[in-house]
């Protein structure tokens, strides 16, 4: 076992005086206040050891990274019915994008821009309530994550649910091709709050252990889900997982990783370790530009890339 302390103390070292940051998001009003100078790393080893360098207990926004966990209970609910309403390609088109979906009659390319998610909070919807739903999600990561403080930042929800109009343009859109069945107004709702959960690079990387285990929860040892569906999910997360910039994460990084434009990564390495990383400044692709930089050295240190033999 690499000595993952020594490297991430490294890490943490480098990030502190990179020059370039990239910048804040600044479309949700919210995140536009957090300091771009912030950082932190979590790194929860497959055998229980959880190793942390800078601000790993501070919580910021997940927004994109609560896609996965959606996903999963998505996949729960409706199994392989899901893939009739949203794809498993790479868009090679920014989160927000909505040219594609003219064209290829409302349903979404994946689960992780921004028209896929919607359709995949719209299932976990199913028939019930937002208010239930958004309270389900949040105790399944709180399960996942083994913490109960896990909470909604309800300032950064109302500030997406007040400025969010290409998400609402989005699921409108698909709505008058039938694939949003429920109201458009809750599936947003539930979407606008998944992605305002505010959680630490600690809690982010414990939530995402099952998909380094085999589908299992290592806390409790109960399956969460398949082998086979673990395996897919973090398929889709290496392929999608960046938008745009996804080939060039999997390029530098070579391992499953799920950005949000908090400046979190949820980076997956099956089998030896789930990692959580944050730093706010953003890259023209709206991945976190240092987050992905540390997430490289990190690779680069320890030969963790699904792309090499172990
Ligand atoms: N809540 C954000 C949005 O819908 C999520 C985008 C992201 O994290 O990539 O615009």
């Amino acid at each position: 076992m690499p000595d993952i302390q020594r490297i991430i103390d490294t890490i943490a070292e480098e990030i502190a005086g990179a020059p370039h940051r990239g910048r804040v998001a600044d479309y949700i009003p919210a995140l536009a206040k957090v300091d771009p100078m912030r950082f932190g790393i979590a790194v929860v080893a497959a055998d229980g050891r959880v190793f942390t360098a800078g601000e790993a207990d501070a919580a910021f926004s997940i927004q994109s990274i609560s896609k996965v966990f959606t996903l999963t209970m998505a996949l729960g609910k409706a199994g392989q019915a899901l893939w009739k309403r949203v794809g498993r390609e790479p868009s090679g088109s920014a989160f927000n994008s909505i040219v594609q979906l003219e064209q290829e009659h409302g349903i979404p390319r994946n689960p992780f821009i921004n028209a896929g998610a919607l359709v995949v909070s719209d299932v976990v919807l199913g028939g019930g309530d937002p208010r239930a739903t958004i309270g389900e999600i949040l105790r399944f990561v709180r399960y996942l994550a083994d913490d109960d403080a896990i909470a909604i930042d309800m300032d950064v929800a109302g500030s997406e649910a007040r400025t969010g109009f290409r998400n609402v343009a989005l699921a409108n859109y698909m709505k008058a091709f039938g694939n949003i069945e429920r109201r458009v107004e809750d599936a947003l709702n539930v979407y606008f709050n998944q992605c305002a959960l505010a959680m630490s690079c600690r809690q982010l990387a414990m939530a995402g252990r099952f998909l380094a285990h085999d589908g299992m929860h290592p806390g409790t040892g109960r399956r969460v889900v398949s082998a086979l569906r673990a395996r897919r999910i973090n398929a889709l997360m290496l392929t999608c997982g960046h938008y745009d910039g996804s080939g060039e994460f999997a390029f530098r990084v070579g391992i499953p990783g799920k950005s949000g434009v908090g400046g979190g990564i949820l980076a997956i390495v099956p089998g030896e370790a789930s990692i959580a990383v944050w730093s706010p400044g953003l890259n023209e692709r709206g991945n976190s530009q240092l987050g992905s930089l540390a997430l490289e050295r990190l690779s680069d240190a320890t030969g963790w890339s699904v792309f090499t033999a172990r």
